[in-house]
């Protein structure tokens, strides 16, 4: 699937509209997600154009993928649930019900979660 640079999260990383940032990196943004699914839900994302998880694994550098996961790690330490808990989410693809194509990890947390739901 080709990369569609229309998408919302490309809009929001050429500031066309606006996000709530908690935190950003050389290759990494996270920000507020504007549907919140639990207490605390924040979304990161890369900066490159990547469509999803596959792509992101497939074609990312070394660099960029390291600076994702530290982000995604610094972000859960930084509002606090790194103790408490804290559920790491990936959709990707049509099965999954991912609704917007540039590859994102939502951080899920604030409240026992449950188990997990497929
Ligand atoms: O994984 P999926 O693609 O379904 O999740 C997309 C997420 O992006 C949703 O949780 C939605 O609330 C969020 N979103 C957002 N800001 C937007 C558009 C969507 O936080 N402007």
């Amino acid at each position: 699937m080709a990369y569609d640079q229309n998408n919302i999260f490309a809009k929001i990383l050429r500031g066309e509209i606006p996000c709530k940032k908690v935190h950003e990196t050389a290759h990494s943004l996270a920000f507020l997600d504007i549907n919140p699914q639990a207490p605390t839900h924040i979304l990161v994302i890369p900066k490159g154009p990547y469509v999803s998880y596959d792509d992101f694994a497939a074609k990312a550098s070394a660099e960029e993928i390291v600076d994702f996961v530290q982000a995604t790690g610094q972000v859960a330490r930084d509002a606090g649930v790194a103790e408490s808990g804290y559920r790491l989410l990936f959709n990707h693809g049509p099965d999954s019900h991912q609704e917007v194509p540039h590859l994102h990890v939502h951080i899920l947390a604030g409240r026992p979660l449950g188990p997990m739901l497929v």
